[in-house]
């Protein structure tokens, strides 16, 4: 494939960098000492604002609904530029959870459901939850599930406890994975039911403290407990039973949104490195930290791995866009946890190039190494990725003679 960024995309880049520079990174300082996002919505509305006047708005979500309706490949570079921020995504409305719920309202709304939730999901005036992960069961297994929706006359009534309902707070509704289908072959047991937040039996017990924070609304990840909570029939999402199928259709994508999101914070991390060692003197003859070997050898591997993971990502979402997404799974998995282990070592690396200072909430680097932790679990455990992805190289080598 050709990896030039077209040319479309190059006035689009241009603008959102500046916009991130000029708008967004200022407002870091005040979003990683200030413990309620809540207080940083007004400002974030205002800087939302600028964005729809810019006609940026939703860059990957439907033309229809007030989006730019960017394809994979274009977007991918629209998620690197806003991923040097943690507040990027969330400004251009192209956050995840709602990312994913509105590619699910997309492909398998019904009018109606379209109509009141992902039109004011694309608008921004509404947020939403994915509530898939139980307390007590393992989520890399997912079709171990114990949330029931039992139907009652015209209804579902939920049972079960969820957690890291990533931004349940403030939410207006959640996307729940909940088993309907007993008889069914086990991937076909569960379905995805709309839950507004405000149904009684839809109780959020609170919001996990995280990395030594609990977050509040878009930053909140919530426990919740679903008592006998009662939902029309009509909310069931693409069909009794095809839960899992429609998660994994959200996944392809959402990876490709996260794994650009992270080369962002790569470049951020990997620029302020350079920048620190470029000028930390550290030596009475006025030598910088950039003139030591040690330091070199660790820009130069930074350098490489962020470049091997960008084009490996790029190929990737090129290759869903041309082939789809079945075709494009082991090197879904691939970037998935490749991606995943450099940031957190690019991180790592300049963090340990700003010494003291990178333990501080003075920059930004400790919010990345904090939070972008749990990207090595989310979406997949490393550990079942490399699983998955062994499998099927492995496949066929048993009967096959290799010389
Ligand atoms: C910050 C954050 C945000 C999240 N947001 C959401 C959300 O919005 N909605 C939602 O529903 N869920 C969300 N999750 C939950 C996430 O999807 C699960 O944590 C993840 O799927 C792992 O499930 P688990 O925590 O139950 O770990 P387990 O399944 O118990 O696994 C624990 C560990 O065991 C290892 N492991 C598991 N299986 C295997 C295997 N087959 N072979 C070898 N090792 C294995 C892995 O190292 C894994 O990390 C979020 C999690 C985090 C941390």
């Amino acid at each position: 494939m050709d990896f030039e960024v077209p040319d479309k995309m190059k006035v689009i880049i241009e603008m959102i960098n500046e916009f991130v520079d000029k708008e967004i990174i200022p407002l870091e300082p005040e979003f990683a000492h200030n413990r309620d996002f809540r207080e940083m919505l007004p400002v974030l509305e205002e800087k939302r604002a600028m964005v729809k006047k810019m006609e940026l708005w939703a860059p990957n979500h439907p033309r229809e609904y007030g989006g730019m309706g960017l394809n994979l490949v274009e977007h991918a570079f629209v998620s690197e530029c806003l991923g040097r921020t943690p507040l990027g995504h969330y400004v251009f409305n192209c956050q995840a959870p709602d990312a994913g719920n509105i590619e699910i309202l997309h492909l398998h709304g019904t009018p109606e459901q379209k109509e009141a939730y992902l039109r004011p999901l694309v608008e921004g005036t509404i947020r939403s939850c994915f509530s898939m992960t139980e307390v007590e069961m393992p989520g890399s297994n997912p079709v171990m599930m114990a949330t029931t929706a039992v139907k009652d006359g015209d209804d579902y009534v939920i049972n079960g406890q969820k957690w890291y309902s990533t931004s349940s707070d403030g939410s207006k509704f959640a996307i729940v994975m909940a088993v309907t289908n007993p008889e069914n072959p086990t991937y076909l047991q569960a379905s995805m039911i709309i839950v507004p937040t405000d149904t009684p039996g839809f109780n959020q017990v609170r919001t996990i403290p995280v990395m030594g924070e609990a977050g509040t609304d878009y930053t909140g990840h919530g426990e919740i407990l679903y008592q006998n909570c009662r939902v029309p029939r009509k909310n069931l999402l693409g069909g009794e039973g095809m839960g899992f199928v429609i998660a994994q259709e959200r996944l392809g994508p959402g990876r490709i949104h996260h794994c650009m999101r992270w080369i962002g914070i790569c470049n951020r991390c990997f620029d302020l490195m350079c920048s620190r060692a470029s000028k930390r003197i550290i030596s009475p003859d006025g030598k910088t930290l950039s003139t030591r070997q040690i330091i070199q050898s660790w820009i130069s591997e930074c350098a490489a791995d962020i470049q091997a993971a960008r084009l490996m990502i790029l190929n990737t979402a090129w290759k869903i866009e041309k082939y789809g997404q079945k075709e494009a799974r082991q090197d879904i998995s691939m970037i998935k946890f490749f991606t995943a282990g450099i940031m957190q070592n690019v991180i790592d690396k300049a963090l340990q190039v700003h010494g003291g200072l990178g333990m501080t909430d003075d920059i930004i680097i400790p919010f990345f190494y904090r939070h972008e932790r749990a990207a090595r679990i989310y979406d997949g455990a490393d550990e079942v990725h490399k699983m998955s992805l062994a499998k099927r190289i492995l496949n066929g080598y048993a009967d096959r003679e290799v010389r």
